[in-house]
């Protein structure tokens, strides 16, 4: 029973039964601990009181006038009143424009537009008593409003038809559900995660120029930004305001990927502000990428390559629980701190839950060759660092690529290094993406397929 239809008829019961004086109703409402309706408010029933009495008596306005003017025919006449008002109660029956009424006042944060313009109200309204069910209908899966929406369409519900009424929302999808981790992208041959242990020793700069590389040579390239935290990708490309679409495939909204130089590539940074993204909390982050992998069109791939964040986060153990990872290419400089740290991350891929092979290692900024000097070499980060680290751990040095300006103006005016192969690091990048097609067939070869970490209690 709604709290309306309970103050009825407790007060039918004082009036009808105890016949109580005004003071005595008043009283006993105050006083009432157990109240029938939780807050007891004195004020109401003397609102109802006075202004029925009004009506008949302008003068009897105040509860003075109202307690002397309140005789038994007063009583019973206000009786009536209730009796009329708590039929009128009895009859307000749920009918599904109700529903759709008050669902109209419910904005969908996706369309800023309300339910029912956002056409998400199922046509599957069911009412049995005070039980209200049917679905709303949400584009996909991993819409972010999910949660929000249909809280927000039950507390309004319940709001506008009374609180007693139970409300049952469930769910349907525009489009098809996303395929479970061990089933994405069939197509891609090979998924190869560039890491580093330290931020700028030019993991970014070998990712996409090792994708431009392995593109030259023929093979059909994928370049993933998983760096959610500070996306470069977009600007090294120079497609800082590309804004990709969605297509249709298979029943699935899909992300097209942008494509330039030859590949194809997605950043978090072609959909938000890369300032905001920093301040994104680990959740959405993942979120976020498992929609850049799992919801993207990526389509026939050769080589997947990941520029992964630095060090060792949340972001890799959502690669490594959503792609099978064929192996892993680590940047370093040969400085000792960055060696140190690319430890870190081989440990991380070596892990035995993880098992995700290391391909090699790229050393960057191996040495510095003045232009006006070219035979000279200067070891400003110390010697074959990432050399001897390969040999300890058993795994190749794919490439040693030396400090030249141009790599830093050419990554900054969006027009990677190995785009000109006519260059000494043109061809440095060549020869590194052929090193590296060489060991991913080695390690096809020898080793298993790669398994997707699994995680229990998966958010
Ligand atoms: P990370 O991804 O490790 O943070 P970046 O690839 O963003 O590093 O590189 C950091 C900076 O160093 C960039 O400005 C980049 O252009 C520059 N850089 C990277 N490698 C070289 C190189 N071999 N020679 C000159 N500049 C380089």
């Amino acid at each position: 029973m709604g709290n309306r239809m309970k103050f009825y008829s407790w007060l039918i019961a004082l009036l009808d039964h105890r016949r109580l004086t005004f003071e005595e109703i008043t009283d006993e409402w105050s006083n009432a601990t157990a109240n029938p309706f939780g807050h007891p408010r004195p004020t109401m029933i003397i609102a109802l009181m006075t202004s029925y009495l009004a009506r008949d008596n302008p003068t009897s306005t105040n509860k003075k006038s109202c307690q002397k003017d309140f005789s038994p025919t007063s009583w019973r006449l206000l009786n009536k009143k209730v009796v009329i008002l708590q039929e009128n109660d009895n009859k307000m029956t749920i009918y599904p424009k109700l529903i759709t009424d008050a669902l109209a006042t419910v904005t969908y944060p996706g369309t800023k537009k309300n339910l029912v313009e956002s056409n998400m109200v199922a046509d599957n309204i069911r009412i049995e008593g005070n039980k209200v069910s049917f679905s709303l209908i949400f584009p996909r899966d991993t819409d972010p409003f999910i949660k929000s929406t249909l809280k927000a369409a039950e507390a309004t519900l319940k709001y506008k038809l009374g609180e007693d009424v139970e409300v049952h929302i469930s769910t349907e999808f525009t489009s098809a559900k996303r395929p479970e981790p061990d089933k994405l992208l069939p197509q891609v041959k090979n998924i190869i995660a560039v890491s580093s242990g330290k931020g700028g020793v030019g993991k970014s700069t070998v990712a996409v120029n090792l994708a431009i590389a392995l593109a030259k040579l023929g093979y059909k390239v994928g370049l993933l930004d998983t760096d959610i935290f500070g996306p470069s990708i977009p600007k090294m490309l120079g497609v800082e305001g590309a804004r990709p679409y969605a297509v249709e495939k298979d029943g699935r909204q899909l992300i097209e990927p942008v494509e330039k130089y030859g590949i194809k590539l997605l950043s978090i940074g072609f959909f938000v502000n890369p300032e905001t993204a920093t301040l994104w909390r680990g959740g959405m982050a993942t979120a976020a990428l498992k929609q850049l992998i799992a919801d993207a069109d990526w389509g026939d791939l050769d080589y997947f390559v990941l520029d992964t964040p630095p060090g060792t986060s949340d972001i890799h153990l959502t690669l490594l629980q959503t792609l099978a990872i064929t192996g892993a290419v680590i940047v370093s400089t040969p400085q000792k701190v960055a060696l140190a740290d690319a430890r870190k991350g081989i440990d991380m891929y070596q892990n035995d839950k993880v098992g995700v092979p290391i391909l090699g290692l790229v050393e960057n900024m191996a040495w510095f060759t003045p232009a006006e000097l070219p035979n000279n070499k200067y070891y400003i980060f110390g010697k074959d660092g990432c050399k001897n680290l390969a040999k300890e751990m058993g795994c190749p040095l794919l490439a040693q690529i030396p400090i030249v300006q141009s790599i830093c103006e050419d990554g900054d005016d969006g027009q990677p290094a190995a785009l000109k192969t006519d260059t000494a690091t043109g061809l440095a990048f060549i020869n590194l993406a052929q090193a590296v097609v060489t060991t991913v067939n080695v390690r096809n070869k020898k080793l298993p397929k790669t398994h997707i970490v699994q995680v229990k209690n998966e958010g």
